[in-house]
């Protein structure tokens, strides 16, 4: 066995899982560089450029979410990009898979998954309206979506997830 493994704690390295446009794979990239060539085609990607569908710092969770997208490619539960229905409202999407939230903050984490899935970022007013949708409120809603791990804000009440 090689011995070679991250050390998590000394090289603190992030790992972004990626999808290459150019041959559909999924594969995770070292997050502190800035391109990356894509081991299947050969393709330079400007990771700037790339949607990040998962970010993590541990190899076998990114190893893990590898699989999961490549099986959602696949033509899993998940419609082929192209074929979208547009009529699928990212709020709509997002309180549908938010229902079954049983607490605050889990509902908060599934909106913003959602919402950073469909969205490249969103607003509170956009959170908002996904509570109309499941007939629900949600006080100081920033505040708390700043408290959550995966989401951060890159402008004053515009919000990104991870
Ligand atoms: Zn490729």
């Amino acid at each position: 066995m090689c011995d070679c493994s991250v050390g998590v704690s000394t090289m603190n390295k992030t790992f972004g899982v990626i999808v290459c446009p150019e041959c559909k794979a999924a594969k995770a990239v070292d997050l502190t560089n800035d391109t990356t060539q894509c081991h299947d085609c050969g393709k330079r990607l400007v990771l700037e450029k790339m949607r990040i569908h998962y970010k993590t710092i541990s190899q076998e969770e990114a190893r893990w979410a590898i699989g999961r997208l490549n099986a959602e490619m696949r033509g899993g539960e998940l419609p082929e990009k192209e074929d979208v229905d547009e009529n699928d409202d990212p709020c709509v999407k997002a309180s549908k898979e938010a229902v079954i939230a049983d607490s605050e903050r889990e509902r908060l984490e599934i909106i913003c998954r959602v919402l950073g899935e469909e969205m490249e970022q969103f607003t509170s007013a956009d959170v908002k309206e996904v509570y109309s949708h499941l007939g629900k409120e949600c006080e100081d809603m920033e505040k708390k979506l700043r408290r959550l791990e995966d989401v951060y804000e890159p402008k004053e009440g515009v919000f990104r997830s991870v």
